[in-house]
């Protein structure tokens, strides 16, 4: 008879850590236990950046766990009922690993495994490393993947010493020497705005202010990957314009933030464009500017406009 099957899942809107736990964490009890019954599960749509990593480093989907109902079941990257596959009380829960807050009850004693670390996958590692059992490259690559997104690329304040050590440890394996560059290229993807319309851009994340009586509109957008909209500046302009016009605004601002760079793109269209340049103590070419250092809306950017009207 085949050994019932035990599914490893991470948390609902799964993240990348959350996907390449489940994956990691099957490959090391599967290893640990000479089996095949420890299969990773999804509970939803992988986002952008999974996608590319699993492609990257040749990894299928995992399947989809839509109930967990009288199944055998462990938790990865997260520990909350709410968080977690529906029927989560009508199953069997063996094992807990996670990086996050407990907010767990069980009726039986389980393992668990919870660690201040920056990601799940860290805490896999360091099961790897106590058993002395060989990762290999592809799920180095899976597992370094995770480690970034969730440290921000180690700028997180979650990111600790032990992660940044497992991260080199993992990009000697891979042989990368760059693992910030590596970084940088998933954030791309995860950022990336390639499918958007002008429109959905500035609209994604616009307010309205009135200041002294006239209607302002500002948007923000944040990216790693400034040139991702070098060409599609004109156009974004041109939106704005529209919006301006349509709208009956005073003034619209665009600013694409870059978080790793730390500064703002910003593109304006206004009736007097001298209020802009005064509050910001510069001056607007072609209707753009990059200001280094500015990154907040509600800090940075709406008091300064506000003053001057
Ligand atoms: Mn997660
Ligand atoms: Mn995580």
């Amino acid at each position: 008879m085949q050994d019932e099957k035990i599914y490893i899942i991470g948390h609902k809107n799964p993240d990348l850590d959350s996907v390449a736990a489940a994956i990691s964490y099957a490959q090391f009890k599967n290893k640990t236990e000479n089996t095949d019954k420890y299969i990773p599960a999804v509970l939803g749509k992988i986002n952008q950046e999974t996608e590319f990593i699993l492609n990257k480093f040749d990894f299928p989907v995992p399947e989809i766990l839509e109930n967990a109902s009288g199944k055998k079941i462990i938790l990865v990257d997260h520990n909350e009922e709410k968080q977690s596959v529906d029927n989560i009380k009508d199953a069997d829960i063996l094992e807990l690993v996670d990086h996050h807050k407990l907010n767990f009850s069980y009726h039986e004693p389980i393992t668990i495994n919870i660690k201040p670390l920056g990601a799940t996958c860290s805490i896999i590692f360091q099961e790897f490393q106590k058993k002395d059992l060989e990762i290999n490259k592809n799920l180095a690559g899976l597992m370094l993947g995770a480690i970034l997104v969730d440290t921000v690329i180690t700028k997180s304040p979650t990111c600790t010493e032990e992660d940044k050590n497992i991260i080199k440890r993992l990009s000697d394996i891979l042989a990368l020497e760059n693992w910030y560059e590596f970084g940088l290229e998933i954030f791309k993807v995860r950022s990336s705005v390639a499918q958007f319309s002008e429109e959905e851009i500035i609209k994604s994340d616009f307010k309205d202010f009135d200041f002294n009586g006239q209607k302002v509109g500002i948007g923000q957008v944040e990216t790693v990957a400034l040139d991702e909209f070098e060409d599609r500046q004109e156009k974004l302009l041109e939106k704005l314009r529209d919006i301006k016009e349509q709208e009956n605004y005073h003034t619209v601002v665009l600013f694409i933030t870059d978080i790793i760079k730390e500064g703002s793109l910003f593109l304006v269209i206004s009736e007097d464009e001298a209020k802009f340049n005064q509050a910001f103590e510069t001056k607007l070419e072609n209707k753009k500017v990059y200001l280094e250092n500015i990154l907040s809306r509600k800090k940075q950017v709406a008091p300064f406009l506000e003053k001057i009207f």
